[in-house]
């Protein structure tokens, strides 16, 4: 079977010619048969420093040409990827890189603080690759290893169930987990993605949101890949930058965050940019605002495609296409090709499906889901359990179907709030909040209770006070009582993770 070193050279074979990478920060720009040279040589520098089969690259990279050559250099050895966020300090950076084993970190100037800071304490690490000029001391220069490199395909045997990456996941809660990535999860991913998005090989993406995310690496870049299409890479994400790169490379489909989506639309209305190249909108992480979409409508194209998921499981598990979008408002669409999914009682049985319209705990089976938690036994026996012959990875998401069989997602399950045996779902409370004008932010927790188990308790940001706020959630026809918070605190801001991700386990701490 192919693995994802097939995922380029097959490429590279059948459209040696096409433009593959163009990353204008450094006047790049590769064909197919170029990057998959570069990628032979990355692989066989790695080789001669000692990387074998099995072994861990690590990457703290900003987006560019080298993480994605990173990426196909390990697949070419069977030696396995592990990209880490860019910015995380030093402590985590020592945490991972630790609990993987890593051989090898590349690095560059703007991670060089963290690396530099948790580089004493690294107790596997033995080679650091450096991108940029002026190479500290004890690292390796990397283009110089690429450019001397010899240009043949390495010898190594990869087999569609070999380890393709460990991808640390954010969490919300505890130590982030490392999720094992075979190559055949990914095989199988690019082409679901590729058929959902409608790819084609004189397509042109723009990847300007974080490479060291299954979202953009996945679900954008590999089925580029896969097909023969172009992928510009930028090193960050500026929307007036992106709105001229779309200008400049004609570019037709791009993956965004909506918040990344509502920041391109604005800057649409101040600079001279033409867009209308652009026929696809991809996005993740929540569904896309009404008023967002009708922005992004004016400003760019008709059609978006919007995916849930998460990197346990490829990530993506639902798609809602474009026609799905205004009937289908605030949902995340229907199961992915290939995907089965359901709902069912919060951490019960696969088999407890609970009523169409009610919430539940969403599970996925699907051909992309991970291996397993690197050395988390127990955290992967809790995820992945068997039922009627298939394998269902326990999302820790809530949700519902509606009768066309469209997912809602409505919550963490980590965040749901037992008080006097009523579930409570803290979006609703938050949406009750949300619709005080003086309520900038909002975010509901349980706090122990000795009657009724927990009681919510909510974090507000905004110019307003406990007895306003008590009067108006009273008033409205949309709370039943016993969800109503019986406590208020007001903060300047609330504690977010780097995808602005509310922590609501430090609220609970609190
Ligand atoms: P990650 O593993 O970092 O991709 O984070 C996955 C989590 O992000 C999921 O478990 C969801 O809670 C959330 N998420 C991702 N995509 C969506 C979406 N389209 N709608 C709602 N929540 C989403
Ligand atoms: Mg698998």
């Amino acid at each position: 079977q192919p693995t994802l070193r097939e995922t380029l050279e097959l490429t590279a074979k059948r459209y040696p010619e096409r433009d593959a990478i163009v990353y204008p920060r450094r006047d790049q720009r590769y064909t197919f048969a170029e990057f998959d040279e570069r990628a032979n040589r990355l692989a066989n520098a790695l080789a001669d420093l000692g990387v074998e089969k099995g072994d861990r690259v690590s990457t703290m990279l900003y987006n560019g040409s080298e993480i994605v050559l990173t990426v196909f250099a390990c697949a070419k050895l069977g030696a396995v990827f592990n990209p880490l966020n860019y910015r995380l300090p030093a402590g985590e950076v020592e945490y991972i890189l630790n609990d993987a084993e890593s051989s090898v970190l590349l690095y560059e100037a703007d991670t060089r603080e963290a690396v530099h800071g948790a580089r004493d304490s690294l107790d596997t690490v033995s080679e650091y690759l450096y991108i940029d000029e002026d190479t500290p001391d004890g690292a390796q220069d990397f283009y110089a290893l690429v450019d001397e490199a010899p240009p043949a395909r390495p010898d190594a045997e990869v087999a569609e169930d070999d380890v393709y990456a460990f991808i640390y996941t954010s969490g919300t809660t505890g130590r982030p987990k490392g999720v094992v990535h075979e190559h055949r999860d990914m095989v199988e991913h690019n082409l679901i993605c590729a058929a959902e998005g409608g790819l084609r090989p004189d397509d042109v993406g723009l990847s300007a949101l974080p490479l060291y995310h299954c979202a953009e690496l996945h679900a954008a870049l590999f089925p580029r890949i896969q097909v023969g299409a172009t992928s510009v890479i930028h090193h960050d994400f500026d929307p007036v930058a992106v709105l001229q790169a779309i200008d400049e490379h004609d570019v037709t489909v791009m993956f965004g965050a909506p918040t990344a989506w509502n920041g391109m639309a604005h800057a649409a209305a101040e600079v001279e940019a033409d867009t209308s190249s652009l026929r696809l909108g991809m996005y993740g992480a929540s569904p896309m605002p009404e008023d967002v979409l009708n922005a992004c409508m004016d400003a760019f194209c008709d059609d978006y495609l919007q995916a849930y998921g998460m990197t346990e499981i490829g990530p993506c598990g639902t798609f809602q296409h474009p026609d799905e979008q205004i009937p289908k408002q605030g949902s995340a669409g229907v199961p992915a090709l290939n995907h089965d999914l359901r709902v069912v009682e919060p951490g019960a049985d696969p088999d407890a499906a609970v009523e169409q319209g009610e919430i539940g705990e969403i599970l996925f089976s699907g051909p992309c889901t991970m291996r397993e938690y690197w050395n988390r036994p127990d955290a992967t026996a809790d995820s992945l359990r068997e039922a009627d012959g298939k394998e269902w990875y326990y999302t820790g998401d809530l949700g519902y179907l509606d009768a066309d069989g469209f997912l809602y997602v409505v919550d963490r399950k980590d965040d749901m709030i037992i008080s006097g045996g009523e579930n409570i779902y803290p979006t609703e409370v938050e949406d009750a909040l949300f619709s005080h004008p003086d309520v900038v932010e909002a975010a509901v927790v349980g706090e122990p209770h000795e009657e009724w188990g927990e009681v919510v308790v909510a974090y507000v940001v905004g110019d307003t006070d406990a007895d306003a706020l008590d009067a108006f959630v009273r008033d409205s026809d949309d709370l039943a009582d016993f969800k109503r918070p019986r406590e208020y605190a007001f903060v300047e801001e609330l504690p977010k993770n780097p995808s602005g991700k509310v922590q609501k386990f430090k609220l609970r701490d609190e």
